[in-house]
Parts: C-alpha cells; structure tokens; sequence
C-alpha cells in the first residue's frame, strides 16, 4: 500500500469560548494517499470545515491545536513557521472554499487573480503569467476566457466564480486539493459539471483530492475511500462501496438510512431517523452517545478504541469491541 501524502493523527483541536476551552475535534484519525479522492463526510458542526482550516493552518485566533500531527509528505504543518506554511499554502495544498465569491478578491479582475497565483509559485514575466491565465480558465472549463478574465467577482456567477477558483488552485498546481462543499448554493445541473470537472482536473494533474461533503450521493459518485465525522470525531471509515453495503457504525447506519430515494418515499421508517439532540462536547466517550438507540454504560465513560474490521475499514464503537455489554 503506498504511502500516505496526508497523515493526521491524533488531532485534538480546542477553541475558547469566553471562561472555558472546549475540544471542538478530538483524536481525528485519518489519512488520504496519493491520486486518491478521499471524502469526509458528516452533517453540519461535525468538525468538517474545521479540520481542513487545520490542515491549512487558517484557523480563527480562538482556536489552538492542543494535540496530534498532520504530516503532508513526511513534513508536520503544525511545527512548520508561518512563513514556511505560507509556501505551503498553494504549492503543495490548496483549498476551494463553499463560498467562491467571498474567496475571491472583490477589486481584482478574475484573470488577475489566476496570474497572480501564477507569480507566486513560478518565474514568469507578467504578460506570460496573463496568457497562461486565460488558457487556466478555459481549462477550468469558461467559455470565452478572455473576455471572462477582465471580469469582477461580482460579475461573475457564482458556477463561474467557483471555475475561477479552480483555476488559481490549478496555476499552483498543489499535490493535494481540499474542496469543501464547492457545489454549495450553486443549482443542480452546475453542481455536477463543477463536481465532473474536479473529477476530471484530479485524475488529470494526479493530485489527491479530500472532498469535504454531507451529501453520501456525491461521495458514492466521487470518492474511493470516506470518512464519517460526528461531533468533532471519526466515527467510522472504509472504502466507499465497503460502508455503503456494511455500514458498522450506528451514526453511519442512520446517515445511509435516512438518503430520500424517490422509489422509497412511502416507505420511510421514522424509527430509523436520527433522533434531535444537541452535541455532547463534555461527553469523555462516544460523542453520539445521546442520540444512540444502542448507547452502553462504557459510551459515556470511554471513547471507543479503533476497532480494524478489514483491512481498511476502521470502526469507533463500543459495540463493535469484544466484550461490549
Ligand atoms: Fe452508540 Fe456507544 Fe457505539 Fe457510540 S460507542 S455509537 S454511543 S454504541
């Protein structure tokens, strides 16, 4: 098995709140390997954006890494200087945001942009770094560069806006891609052709991609391997088809449960809805434990300990360990 490109372990991340400092995420536990797609996969407050601002180190001032590594070709980011993260940052892992507009600068035309993060990261003359911006974005899939390129964000739709992005990630040309929820606020038919060319751009430049999502469908298209997140913790991970046809965990079970099929809409089962509750950061065990229709005394005393049920599917639940009672 190759080695991963990205390791993060143990990663405990704690974020103050007035008197007191709570672990947000707590002993996240996964890694993404070369060329692979790799999702992680959770409702919304399940830590998800949180993590990948962690492994960019762009995180707000509340929040402090109290524990763990995330190693990115061997080197750990947490340990790195800001200016050595700064050469990181695009280089060697780029991010696309949810909110493309907001991501771009609003005073900058779009084919500024894309040769701006052409200077940072290759020796280029300026008016090389403007030609190779335009063919960028129409790699990236925009139909009349040119003209699109002396565009502003605000000029720009925002299926636009988000090909514009990606061509800047492009320019960088970074070994691993974080893209978090990029089809968010973008309609159903742009949402599949940003989601296509990702696809297409990844097996193309041979990056790896974490794809960031709570939409189980988008990872069963996209993704070779997943992670499920709750409440700031790996639940469970496997390859994809693995967890969609032997899901182990209780979280997963009711995720996958609880998918609309148009087929099934009559059929729905109430009694395999995930039940309301807020989320226990102060619980020391399983953090789903107050909305587990399986919970065990141990669920609010101990956290799970990783339990291997094949070679790469990994389970944090009680009733999975010998001896659960
Ligand atoms: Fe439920 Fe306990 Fe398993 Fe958590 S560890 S999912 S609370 S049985």
């Amino acid at each position: 098995m190759a080695e991963p490109l990205l390791r993060v372990q143990s990663l405990r991340l704690d974020i103050a709140d007035h008197e007191r400092s709570r672990s947000i995420l707590l002993d996240v536990n996964f890694d993404v390997r070369p060329n692979e797609v790799m999702g992680l996969v959770g409702e919304s407050g399940s830590g998800k954006t949180l993590t990948a601002l962690t492994i960019m180190r762009l995180l707000p001032p509340a929040a402090s890494v109290s524990e763990g590594r995330i190693e990115l070709g061997g080197r750990d980011l947490l340990r790195l200087t800001e200016s050595e993260m700064r050469q990181v940052r695009g280089s060697k892992v780029a991010m696309i945001f949810q909110n493309p507009r907001a991501a771009l600068n609003p005073l900058m035309r779009a084919g500024d942009q894309v040769a701006r993060a052409l200077l940072l990261h290759r020796e280029l003359s300026r008016a090389e770094a403007r030609r190779q911006a335009v063919e960028l974005l129409r790699h990236a899939g925009i139909s009349d560069a040119e003209s699109r390129a002396r565009a502003y964000p605000h000029q720009l739709s925002g299926g636009m806006a988000q090909r514009v992005l990606i061509a800047m990630m492009l320019a960088c040309r970074p070994d691993l891609l974080i893209a978090d929820e990029p089809t968010t606020g973008l309609d159903v038919t742009i949402q599949a052709q940003i989601f296509e060319l990702i696809k297409k751009l990844q097996a193309e430049t041979g990056a790896s991609l974490l794809l960031i999502t709570h939409d189980l469908g988008v990872v069963s298209e996209v993704c070779q391997r997943v992670a499920v997140m709750y409440a700031g913790q790996i639940m469970e991970q496997a390859p994809v088809a693995e967890l969609f046809h032997h899901p182990s965990h209780p979280y997963t079970e009711r995720l996958l449960g609880s998918i609309l099929r148009v087929d099934q809409a009559a059929e729905l089962d109430p009694s395999r809805a995930i039940a309301f509750a807020s989320i226990d950061y102060d619980n020391p065990g399983c953090r789903f434990a107050n909305r587990c229709p399986y919970v065990l005394e141990a669920c609010w005393v101990r956290r799970p300990v990783p339990r291997r049920l094949a070679e790469d599917h990994i389970v944090y639940c009680h009733l999975r360990n010998e001896g659960a009672s």
